[in-house]
């Protein structure tokens, strides 16, 4: 891995030797293209205003899937196109994509032959994509399969298969990926202007968030990867340019995984408001989402109201033999759905689809999609690109692309499996120094040695990033990831070479961070 200042010095450099791509923002879009065009053989970079994957891309319900609710409103091209990325991103990352039985439960005998025809449907569009058959389980089955189900009224269950993931760390793969391949990979890089050559894109001005001092990147093509802050890039182009997006937030919350039992989740085909809810099991917690609220107004931290985790309870409650409480809540957190913006008032109906736009000054910006479309969305910007005359024609290789640590035979097991092949390093740390083996809170499963693994080699500069999402801390158990915030402070001080005082501001802004992720202080309301 090569070192930040490095980054920044090649940066510099493209005055005198431009780059063929500049990407700005490095979520999945962004880290997807910026893999797609470093394995094209493009001279490539990716500048992330935060940290890889902070927005919407480490917030996801950790689905890879089709996308069963689309089928009932008649997507059937995204469903399908979905479910074979699903395919690919599990035979390119199984370190860090596995199939989960998702269990849709039934209070009446008719809907096991009409879910049951719907979810078959979903599984013949998968084809040899699929992840296992669709069956009608009894009352017994399913009892077998989701031990905490509520039993009252029970009639049996549909069985499905999609995959599951862990957003965020697909997302530092993605990064890895595209450095191995030769790009440039930059978080705390924030683009603050676009430059322009007889009114046509030539580059950005891109600022080291940490020194505030600031570089110009030249390039042939730049790309807006920024996610729902896709209208901020936009107007640095053309200040009038209309709004591409509308945002909905959806809320999550995270509860003990003795809720559930640990391998199988449970679909809620209908709430009350219409949509789908799922409860899934994730690394020994259970994920219950997600809300669907219009959203006017765009940031980092979206925050929830307490009417969505009513909502969440009330819903998931419905299925549960033994009802959860807000005290049995560990974590919430919500993320914004960049939608692409339709005729429809109701965002859950909004298409899901992407979208690539070209401006009169050559901004190219790709917006919408879903993480399990991320490869799709980078190889058709390209193919854009190229049928444009911006980049020379080369041909998209991430089909078969296996992503950075996947492992040559079958995935790894055990604690550090997420890690893949780099699990190797993580336990010579261990082997090393016992302190290194130590977890950082009782009631988290991760070690000292994965915080100075984060600093060395994941490009982690914060607390927050180490706890959110090199580990999953914050996700898991809010409460818990704060108690080890000092812990972590002073590993990063270490590897990163800051003092006393950073320790104890980053400890601080942690502890103020990880409050907005436990009930219920907090609302937006
Ligand atoms: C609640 C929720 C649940 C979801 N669940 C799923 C799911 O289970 N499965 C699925 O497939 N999809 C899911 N999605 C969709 C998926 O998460 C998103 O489609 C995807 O993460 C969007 O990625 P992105 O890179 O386009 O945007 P983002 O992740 O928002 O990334 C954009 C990045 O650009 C950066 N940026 C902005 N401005 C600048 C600048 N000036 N300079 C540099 N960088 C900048 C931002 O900091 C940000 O990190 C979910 C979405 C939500 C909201």
């Amino acid at each position: 891995m090569r070192t930040r200042a490095e980054g920044f010095t090649r940066l510099e450099e493209t005055k005198n030797d431009k780059l063929d791509v500049l990407i700005v923002g490095g979520g999945a879009t962004g880290l997807g293209l910026a893999v797609d065009a470093a394995t094209r053989g493009y001279r490539t970079a990716v500048v992330e205003a935060g940290d890889f994957a902070q927005a919407t891309s480490s917030r996801a319900t950790k689905l890879v899937h089709g996308g069963v609710r689309y089928l009932a409103s008649g997507q059937v091209h995204l469903v399908y196109e979905a479910l074979h990325e699903r395919k690919i991103m599990l035979a390119n990352a199984p370190h860090l994509v596995h199939p989960l039985p998702f269990v849709m439960p039934a209070y009446r005998w008719f809907d096991l032959p009409f879910y049951g025809a719907g979810l078959k449907l979903y599984d013949l569009l998968s084809g040899r994509s699929s992840l296992g058959p669709t069956s009608i389980l009894s009352l017994r089955e399913t009892r077998e399969r989701v031990a905490g189900i509520a039993s009252t009224g029970l009639k049996g269950s549909v069985l499905y298969h999609d995959g599951q993931f862990d957003d965020a760390r697909f997302a530092l793969a993605l990064a890895r990926t595209a450095e191995d391949h030769g790009a440039i990979v930059l978080n705390y890089a924030r683009c603050i202007a676009l430059h322009k050559s007889h009114g046509h894109i030539c580059g950005a001005q891109v600022e080291d968030v940490e020194t505030g001092r600031s570089f110009e990147v030249h390039a042939g093509a730049v790309i807006n990867a920024a996610g729902v802050f896709v209208d901020e890039l936009r107007s640095y182009d053309d200040p009038s340019s209309p709004r591409m997006l509308s945002l909905s937030r959806g809320t999550h919350i995270v509860v003990p995984g003795e809720v559930l039992g640990h391998a199988n989740a449970i679909m809620v085909p209908k709430t009350r408001d219409g949509r789908v809810i799922f409860a899934i099991p994730w690394m020994g917690k259970v994920v219950i989402g997600t809300t669907d609220v219009p959203t006017p107004s765009v940031a980092m931290e979206p925050g929830h109201e307490t009417a969505e985790i009513d909502f969440l309870l009330e819903t998931i409650n419905a299925y549960l033999a033994r009802p959860l409480g807000k005290r049995d809540i560990l974590s919430v957190f919500s993320g914004l759905r960049p939608l692409v913006t339709g005729a429809e008032a109701k965002t859950s109906r909004l298409s899901r689809e992407h979208t690539v736009q070209l401006s009169a000054s050559g901004l190219i910006t790709v917006a919408g999609g879903k993480w399990t479309t991320y490869r799709r969305m980078a190889e058709d910007a390209l193919r854009f690109a190229i049928r444009r005359g911006m980049l020379p024609r080369r041909p998209c290789v991430t089909r078969t692309l296996r992503l950075h640590g996947a492992p040559v035979q079958s995935p790894p097991e055990g604690p550090l499996s997420r890690y893949g092949t780099d699990a190797a390093e993580i336990a010579s740390l261990w082997a090393a120094d016992a302190e290194m083996k130590t977890l950082l809170d009782p009631e988290l499963p991760f070690t000292r040695a994965e915080v100075v693994f984060a600093a060395r080699c994941e490009m982690a500069r914060t607390v927050e990033d180490v706890l959110s999402r090199r580990t999953r801390a914050l996700l898991l158990d809010a409460r818990a990831a704060q108690r080890s915030a000092a812990a972590v402070a002073s590993l990063l001080a270490t590897e990163l070479g800051h003092g006393k005082r950073w320790i104890e501001h980053e400890t601080k802004s942690f502890v103020e961070l990880a409050q907005e992720f436990y009930l219920v202080s907090r609302t937006t309301a």
